[in-house]
């Protein structure tokens, strides 16, 4: 017996497996987890980070800009690229969530959220949570 396996329930049905799957073997539920991507300013990223780590641990996919820790000095070089990984971000996540801390909204995410709005997507503002 290895103590070390670690077993996967079903939040549908109630049963376990070995690997992570994305669908039940048994019942066939979709335990997908619900990927939000947050746009908002990189002066909010430490905050940001923390609301991140809340919402995974509630069972989301949360999908930030790369500014882990601190500024990335050299992040201007690569700016039309990161636009572009963004953008792909709110295309293949199910909720958009503006971190719109102290009413703040710069203006590029201010043309994230028009993206958003084109595609339909679902978007929550931090200032309606509570
Ligand atoms: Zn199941």
């Amino acid at each position: 017996m290895n103590n070390n396996i670690k077993l996967w329930t079903c939040p549908n049905c109630g049963c376990n497996y070995e690997e992570p799957t994305f669908r039940c073997i048994n019942c066939g539920f979709d335990k997908s987890y619900k990927v939000i991507t947050v746009l908002g300013s990189t002066k909010f990223r430490k905050e940001i980070n923390e609301w991140a780590w809340e919402k995974t641990k509630k069972g989301y996919l949360v999908l930030t800009a790369p500014f882990a820790k601190e500024e990335i000095p050299e992040l201007e070089n690569y700016r039309v690229l990161l636009e572009g990984i963004h953008y792909q971000k709110i295309r293949i996540c199910d909720i958009v969530f503006v971190f719109n801390k102290d009413l703040y909204i710069g203006e590029s995410t201010n043309q994230e959220i028009q993206y958003a709005i084109e595609l339909e997507k679902e978007i929550k503002y931090l200032s309606d949570e509570k």
